[in-house]
């Protein structure tokens, strides 16, 4: 009997540990599958979330502008690269003041206009120290649902370009009146004298009249030159290449500034080899050759030599100089000679009818040809100008 009961109790305990096994040791891998899927599900979301944070801060960082983010008490919580590189950042500001980080008043002064304002847009700073860069600053403070201000984002764009344009335009505006204003004023100041009785003096009207010709002639440059300046700047001359013979317009450059060179006794030397081409506009071509010689003779020495020669550098370009013996050009002045405007000797440059546009149109030439020009001598020794030409193509037949 008792055996009986334990072989039965026996048997029930296996039957409750199969029944168990069966029930809940399935739920158990089911169990343990699920956490399984749900561990490789949050592993996902993780490598997602890190993956559009990786994204994002590429983004922030590839701005151009410059981003800086302040936390809800008025500190840095976050630069990009753009504003690390404008302001010269080389540690890290994070958890600092905006005064402490940036070390500018302006954009303290900003950020404290911020809960009153909420937006501040369009506010020009010049960065201190040697580049003087020069930053559009605009602001928003960041507020909750409740209007409360959490913070702010302030965005910085370089407007350093656009005030340097901006600097050029007014400086060539203000020349330009300037070089204008000068031969007019001349022009009438002798009217005026002419007209209160001066023209009754017939040597003296002659010679009244002569300046006003010349300061005429001056104004007739400059606006010229003007126009050839604004068209070749704006990119409107198109260069129309062909062979030219350089010898020959050399020569016919010469011939048309004999009479200048004559009247202060100077030599004009064509050394060119003769069959020597280029790829050029001969017009252009003409203009670059007039202005340099012409200078040479202005600015050279009375009674002294001009020589136009060339070399052949490296097979596709050919240079061609043009040398005086002048007074020479010192080295500070050598540097700006090819702006506009810049002239060595003022008041020569004016006598001589000068409109400080000469070299820069020459360098605005040379270079829509792919050339480059460049200017050599020391003072006391004379003045070399040269510039580059491309060479004939090879396909284009040789003269014989
Ligand atoms: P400009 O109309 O005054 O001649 P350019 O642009 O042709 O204007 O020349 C600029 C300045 O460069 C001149 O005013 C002069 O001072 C200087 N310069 C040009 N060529 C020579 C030269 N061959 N020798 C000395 N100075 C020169």
């Amino acid at each position: 009997m008792y055996t009986t009961f334990l072989v039965l109790a026996l048997l029930g305990g296996l039957g409750v540990h199969f029944w168990w096994q069966l029930r809940y040791g399935r739920l158990a891998r089911q169990l343990a599958s699920e956490r399984r899927v749900l561990a490789e599900s949050h592993k996902q979301q993780e490598d997602a979330a890190a993956q559009k944070q990786a994204e994002q801060q590429a983004l922030f960082n590839s701005m151009i502008e410059g981003v800086l983010i302040l936390d809800g008490t008025g500190h840095v919580q976050l630069v990009n690269q753009a504003l690390r590189d404008f302001f010269g950042l080389q540690t890290d500001v994070r958890q600092q003041t905006i005064m402490e980080a940036l070390r500018l008043r302006q954009l303290n002064e900003l950020v404290h206009r911020l809960p009153a304002e909420r937006i501040v847009q369009g506010l020009e700073i010049q960065l201190p120290g040697v580049n003087g860069k020069w930053l559009e600053v605009n602001a928003a403070a960041v507020l909750d649902r409740a209007g409360t201000q959490r913070g702010a984002i302030l965005v910085f764009h370089d407007l350093t370009r656009i005030k340097q344009l901006e600097n050029t335009r007014q400086e060539f505006v203000a020349n330009v009146s300037h070089e204008l204003r000068t031969p007019l004023s001349l022009i009438k100041g002798f009217t005026e004298t002419l007209l209160d009785g001066a023209k009754d003096d017939p040597a003296v009207a002659v010679q009244f009249l002569r300046t006003i010709e010349k300061h005429s002639d001056r104004l007739t440059y400059l606006i010229e030159d003007l126009l050839t300046i604004s068209q070749l700047e704006g990119g409107r001359v198109a260069m129309s290449l062909h062979p030219v013979e350089l010898p020959e317009e050399v020569a016919g450059v010469i011939g048309d500034l004999q009479t200048r060179a004559d009247q202060k006794s100077v030599t004009l030397r064509n050394e060119i080899p003769a069959g020597l081409r280029a790829q050029a506009d001969a017009e252009r071509l003409q203009q670059v050759l007039f202005n340099l010689i012409e200078n040479a003779i202005k600015y050279g020495r009375t009674e002294g030599t001009v020589v136009i020669g060339s070399r052949l550098v490296g097979g596709e370009r050919v240079e061609i100089w043009v040398r005086d013996d002048g007074p020479g050009i010192p080295a500070e002045a050598r540097e700006r000679i090819f702006e506009r405007f810049f002239r060595v000797d003022r008041a020569r440059s004016r006598e001589a009818g000068g409109t400080g546009l000469g070299l820069s149109i020459v360098k605005h030439i040379v270079q829509a040809h792919g050339g480059e020009v460049a200017v050599r001598g020391e003072v006391g020794q004379g003045t070399t100008f040269a510039f580059t030409l491309p060479t004939v193509p090879s396909a284009e037949p040789d003269p014989v």
